[in-house]
């Protein structure tokens, strides 16, 4: 999973772009990098760590200039180290490019082996190079395609590149002169472009323009390739986009509350699924309990619709950052009591309902389960506001393998044992279905084991 963020057509561009990303800090913690263009020349600065933390200002003066585009990290596909942090910036030769990219190509090995017998290196272990060794290397102009003069030298390579590429990819390119965004045909992942004056802006979620106080303009679309220069903006569709496959977890886990995102505001989706787990819920009890910040918004929809009242039984630290020393035996709860804690005020002698929004080693609940009883509550019962995940991600969300995604070991009886409650409940496959207009349009592979695509040297069930 990554953040993406972009602006064409301002002064101090740069500056701009270190907000943009910072506002999708929780996309991705690993890295974070800029580059920028002052339609001169296209520069780079990239750092593990932090936005706020690891970006100096001298450096962003350093990479002064009109446009830019920025990147937040956090490794699906590549080694996790500063080697793969993004922008990618390369000579190619259509001129010197950067390019941000999220998502996760699925025939990455067989393109980086069809790169190396043509004697190609690659220098990165990501699939994001992909999109830059390719540049230049063949042109393709799909049938009925118009190409506006000023994209004649540029669009047939990047449709060349389109065509080659297979997976999830929401993208952006910077040359001196010009953005170029790309939305992969299913749409797994969301792109967003935003207005700013005279500026355009390109975002994963709309969080990132309310920080600079600009306005969503509309999504790029699926399968949707624009370009913006000083001419103007233009849009083409190389490739169909016949089956639509965006990413039901950005709206269950992984995006803002506040964001927009697929058309939807992802607020409203995560409340609809705590009300619909209160509608397939007969429990009674004298609490609901949300678990900060990611069960927040599910459990004002399952409190309301319940008239059960919400307390904040579990509090988060803000502070906690990757804690590197590993706990000994006795201090195994560290973890998890670093970030969270439970609140004895309001759970001593309590019925309590714990709401999060997803379960997937089941190793977090058992800790919250352990820490609400320590704290004094009669009974515990953990509902999960979407149902057991069961499949890998291939599409960019960083899931564990098959085997350790604890729904495929175990019957929901036995994880109830395992995390110690005293009742435990999933939102069903169908509920989560109903909380958008277009479920069809939607990638619940996760939660379904039907896959939208295949996966090289994968035997996935495609729907
Ligand atoms: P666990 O069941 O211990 O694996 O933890 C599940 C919790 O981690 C959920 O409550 C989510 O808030 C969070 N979570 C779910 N998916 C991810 C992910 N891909 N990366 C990081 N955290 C996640």
């Amino acid at each position: 999973m990554c953040g993406i963020f972009g602006i064409f057509n301002i002064e101090k561009a740069e500056k701009y772009a270190f907000f943009g990303i910072y506002a999708l800090q929780h996309r991705g913690q690993e890295s974070v990098g800029i580059a920028s263009s002052d339609f001169e020349d296209v520069k780079v600065v990239r750092k593990e760590g932090l936005v706020l933390e690891s970006i100096k200002k001298e450096e962003l003066s350093q990479i002064s200039g009109y446009c830019a585009i920025a990147h937040v990290r956090y490794s699906t596909a590549g080694d996790s180290g500063g080697i793969n942090s993004q922008p990618i910036i390369m000579e190619t030769p259509l001129g010197k490019a950067a390019v941000v990219h999220n998502g996760n190509l699925t025939n990455y090995l067989a393109l980086r082996e069809e790169l190396q017998a043509q004697g190609i290196e690659l220098s990165y272990t990501s699939d994001t190079e992909l999109f830059l060794k390719l540049l230049g290397r063949g042109q393709f102009i799909p049938e009925g395609i118009e190409i506006h003069p000023l994209d004649r030298e540029i669009m047939p390579a990047i449709f060349y590149v389109i065509s080659k590429v297979k997976g999830a990819y929401s993208l952006l390119y910077l040359f001196k002169d010009r953005i170029i965004a790309l939305r992969d045909p299913m749409g797994f992942r969301p792109l967003l472009m935003g207005r700013l004056k005279d500026a355009i802006l390109f975002a994963s979620e709309s969080c990132a323009f309310d920080i600079l106080q600009a306005e969503i303009w509309r999504e790029i679309k699926p399968g949707e390739v624009l370009v913006v220069d000083k001419h103007g903006i233009r849009s083409y569709f190389p490739f169909k986009s016949e089956k639509k496959a965006m990413c039901i977890f950005e709206l269950v886990y992984f995006s803002k509350p506040e964001s927009y995102i697929f058309d939807n505001w992802v607020y409203r989706v995560r409340k609809r699924m705590g009300e619909l787990l209160a509608e397939e819920d007969e429990i009674e009890a004298d609490l609901v309990v949300p678990v900060p910040d990611s069960g927040l918004v599910a459990a004002i929809g399952y409190s309301q619709k319940k008239s059960i009242p919400l307390e904040l039984g579990l509090i988060r630290n803000h502070y906690v950052g990757r804690s590197f020393i590993e706990p000994t035996q006795e201090l195994r709860d560290i973890k998890v009591l670093m970030k969270l804690n439970a609140n004895r005020a309001v759970l001593e002698s309590k019925r309590v309902v714990v709401i999060d929004d997803s379960l997937v080693r089941g190793t977090t609940s058992k800790k919250i389960v352990n820490m609400l009883r320590r704290a004094g509550a009669k009974e515990v019962h953990m509902r999960i506001a979407s149902p057991p995940v069961i499949g890998p991600c291939y599409f960019g969300i960083d899931t564990p393998t098959r085997d350790e995604l604890i729904a495929n070991r175990m019957s929901i009886e036995d994880i109830r044992r395992f995390i110690g409650a005293d009742s435990l409940k999933y939102l069903s496959l169908e509920a989560l279905r109903a909380t958008v207009e277009n479920p069809e349009d939607f990638c619940d592979a996760c939660f379904s084991n039907c896959y939208p695509l295949e996966v090289e040297g994968s035997t996935l069930r495609i729907r």
